[in-house]
Order: C-alpha cells, then sequence, then structure tokens
C-alpha cells in the first residue's frame, strides 16, 4: 500500500469521505487520492515522492504558482508581526483600496474568509435592500455552499448526482429559482411573469463549475435589462474569474455592469479569502452602518490580506494575461490536434488560463448539454493523465488553470504526456472499454 493510501484509509476514519472538501475524495474518478506533500511553481510531489504537473492550483488561487517568493516573503513578513488581532489593519486597507481600483463598481466592500460566506452575504444584502425574499440563480452555477445556493449548484452536486442537497429545508429552496444559463427568453418569461418578486439574481459571467461555459454577449446583456428594469439586485459571482482573465474581473471585459460583486480565491493567494461589495447605496444596509448583520471573528485577517497584495502586485505586470492566454491556446490548440489524431472528439471551452475539456462533439453552453459529456471517458483519461504525472481536477465538471510557472517547455511537456495518456485511452475504448477497477 502506498502512503497515501495508507493516509487515505486513516483519515476516512476521521473525516467524511476522507476529506475536508468533497471532490478531494476522488468519488467521480475512483481510486484514492495522492496526499500532497509540497508544492514548487506549477508543480507538486505527494508523500509518495511522484511528481505532477499541476492544473488545479488549489482550484484556481495559483495564478503565479506555488511558492512565488514575493507572496511568501510578504506572508512571513506579516506574520512575524502577529497573526491575528480582530481589529482593522493597514494591510486590509491596502488590500482593499487594490480590490476596489481594479472593480470600480465596488464601491463599498467588505472582507470574508470564503467565496461561501461573499456570496451567502451577497444574497442578504440584496433581499435587506430590496425587502424580497426570492432569489433566481442558473442551472449549473456553483455559487458556494450556502442553503438557498444548493439548488442546481453544479461541479459537486453535478458529480454525484446530488442536484440538491440533504438538509436544505424545502421552504427555503423554494425561495430560490432557476433558469438554464444562456438562454435569454427563458429570462425574458420569468422576469415578465414574476420580476418583481426576484431580490437577487446571482451569476457566474463566465461559468466554470459546470466545465467553462463562456456566456452568449445577448445572455448577459439581457440579464441585464431584465434585472435593472425589475429592480432586481444583479450579483456577478467572480470568485473563479476575479484576476483570472484581467486584472479585475471578467465583467470589465464582457462590458458587464453588476450591482454587488463577490471575489474570493485569488484575492486571498491561496489563503482564505472572500469579499462582497457593490454600491454605496446597497452596502450602506451592512452593519455597521445599517440593519444586515454579517460578521467574521478572522475577517481581514493581516496574513491572508498579505497574501492577497503581494499576488495583485505581482498582476500588475503588463504583459502576464497575454501570457497566460498564449499558453491557454497552446495547450487547447495541442490537445485538439491529439484528439483528432486519435479520433477522440472532444469539446475544449476556454477563456485564457481556464478551460475544460468535455468528451463530446456537440457545443456545451449550458449544463444541459455539458452533462451530455461522457464522464467514463474523462475517468479513464483522468487516470491515465495522474499515472503520467499530470495533476488535473478530478471531475469532469470542474476548471484546469493554467498559472504563469506553466511555461512553454512544461505546456509542451504536458503535450506529450497528454499525448500517451490519450493514446491508452483510445486503446481501452478500442477494446469496449474494459472495467479497469474502482
Ligand atoms: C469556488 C467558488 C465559490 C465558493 O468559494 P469557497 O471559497 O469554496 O467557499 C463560489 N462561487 C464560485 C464561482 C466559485 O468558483
Amino acid at each position: 500500500m502506498s502512503r497515501s493510501e495508507e493516509l487515505f484509509r486513516k483519515s476516512r476514519q476521521i473525516f467524511p469521505g476522507g476529506v475536508s472538501s468533497p471532490v478531494r475524495a476522488f468519488k467521480a474518478v475512483g481510486g484514492s487520492p495522492p496526499f500532497i506533500d509540497r508544492g514548487e511553481g506549477c508543480r507538486i510531489w505527494d508523500v509518495d515522492q511522484n511528481e505532477y504537473i499541476d492544473f488545479v492550483l488549489s482550484y484556481g488561487p495559483h495564478i503565479l504558482g506555488h511558492n512565488d517568493p514575493n507572496v511568501l516573503q510578504f506572508i512571513c513578513d506579516t506574520a512575524k508581526k502577529g497573526i491575528s488581532f480582530g481589529a482593522p489593519t493597514e494591510v486590509e486597507l491596502q488590500l482593499g483600496e487594490m480590490v476596489r481600483s481594479a472593480f470600480p463598481l465596488m464601491e463599498r466592500l467588505r472582507f470574508v474568509n470564503s467565496g461561501t460566506e461573499a456570496t451567502m452575504s451577497a444574497i442578504r444584502v440584496s433581499r435587506a435592500h430590496t425587502g424580497r425574499t426570492r432569489i433566481l440563480k442558473f442551472e449549473g452555477g456553483y455559487h458556494g455552499h450556502a442553503d438557498s445556493l444548493l439548488v442546481k449548484s453544479g461541479s459537486g452536486g453535478a458529480t454525484f448526482g446530488v442536484p440538491d442537497s440533504a438538509g436544505v429545508p424545502e421552504v427555503l429552496a423554494r425561495e430560490t429559482l432557476t433558469l438554464p444559463y444562456n438562454n435569454p427568453q427563458a429570462l425574458r418569461d420569468l422576469f415578465q411573469r414574476e420580476g418583481d418578486t426576484i431580490a437577487c439574481a446571482i451569476v457566474e459571467p463566465v461559468a466554470g463549475n459546470m466545465g467553462v461555459i463562456v456566456p452568449d454577449d445577448e445572455f448577459l446583456r439581457e440579464l441585464r435589462t431584465q434585472t435593472e428594469h425589475h429592480g432586481t439586485i444583479l450579483i456577478a459571482d467572480e470568485v473563479m474569474t476575479g484576476f483570472r482573465q484581467t486584472y479585475g474581473g471578467v465583467q470589465i471585459l464582457l462590458a458587464f455592469e453588476p450591482d454587488i460583486t463577490t471575489l474570493g480565491k485569488i484575492i486571498g493567494g491561496g489563503l482564505p479569502v472572500g469579499a462582497y461589495g457593490g454600491s454605496a447605496d446597497i452596502m450602506k444596509n451592512v452593519s455597521p452602518d445599517g440593519p444586515m448583520y454579517q460578521a467574521g471573528t478572522l475577517s481581514g485577517n493581516p496574513v491572508a490580506m498579505a497574501a492577497g497584495v503581494a499576488t495583485l502586485q505581482r498582476l500588475k505586470t503588463p504583459a502576464l494575461y497575454s501570457l497566460l492566454e498564449e499558453k491557454g491556446r497552446m495547450l487547447a490548440d495541442g490537445l485538439h490536434a491529439i484528439s483528432r489524431s486519435l479520433g477522440i472528439p472532444i469539446r475544449i471551452n476556454r477563456m485564457g488560463s481556464m478551460m475544460t475539456v468535455f468528451f463530446t462533439s456537440e457545443p456545451v453552453k449550458d449544463w444541459q448539454s455539458a452533462s451530455k459529456s461522457d464522464t467514463e471517458i474523462f475517468r479513464k483519461f483522468f487516470k491515465e493523465c495522474l499515472l503520467e504525472g499530470i495533476y488535473l481536477p478530478p471531475s469532469q465538471f470542474e476548471a484546469f488553470f493554467l498559472s504563469t510557472r506553466h511555461d512553454d517547455g512544461v505546456i509542451k511537456e504536458s503535450l506529450e504526456k497528454f499525448h500517451r495518456a490519450l493514446y491508452r485511452t483510445r486503446e481501452w475504448l478500442d477494446q469496449g472499454r474494459p472495467e479497469t477497477g474502482n
């Protein structure tokens, strides 16, 4: 038994499924997850000394790769001054100013400890501001695990075939309306019937949690028009996309103007941080200025703020995002060429350095078409990649991420590994998909 297998066996006696977050248990792909010992740049090593090129990057935060020296230095310097005070600090203001200058629509913002807290609080302030209770989300959209948002919520639930979580009161779930992503007509119909009863609509302006889906212009435009017309607050959930595609949000690239934005992942540089914010008028509802309560013992934690500040400082480098786009294109083009040569139909949805390879020949534009991907092929492909030393998210419905440390040489090396993995996947298909255990 490998050390990872031994640790996983023990972990299952301590943690549900052996993990602190479900997708890590490898349920969707089978087998035992490697326990990671350390990371450097674009690579990670497990406790059995296996080396992997990392395309998970902690599910998005590590856009600079593991252990960026500047980030590490600022974390250490800050920690030496004291790890937490439960009081305002200058570094918190510094990160706040950086976020606001990149997201001008976040006139006022508050730091929290996760993306989940950010979206949960954004919904609460929307309800407080409008005096309405119903909310709208889109099928396959994931916005963290707050009760009201665990309805048709993409990757985790989708992977396990549990669209709604147990333990969410039906009375609450009933207040959450869902519509298909990328369907402007469905939006018009719903808002015409009940727009005036909806407190807020929450959307991933580029979806990442049913696999990557870049929306049609008309969808986002219609969403803005309808919400504005009906006094519904529009929340852009940029927890994944914030600082991933440009210095700021995809809202800038897509000319999308939400009322509230939620952030997480990259702004914490790998430590637990989230943020929500919007116009001063909406945010004046938040305690202590207003009646909507929201608090946090460790919110604005100086060490986490330092990680964010140092990360954003590095991301200001002008050519950085066009380089990431180039690597993304190189990887996607390479994968297309390999799959064509082997006759395995794939669809790659990509924006910049975030992408998903779907095993289907049809375009993927919403949850319904995403769910047609052949997850059995994904499972085989994933296992072969792991053997090759490529660490992918262990679910069809997650995004691959690149970091600035995935240089051209690494992309080439990765494509050779992908080629071998897909070659063996082809053989397995030709043999009629024999069971491979687990
Ligand atoms: C990751 C993610 C969240 C949840 O963030 P956590 O920090 O895991 O709670 C919310 N929304 C989106 C779009 C995400 O990608």
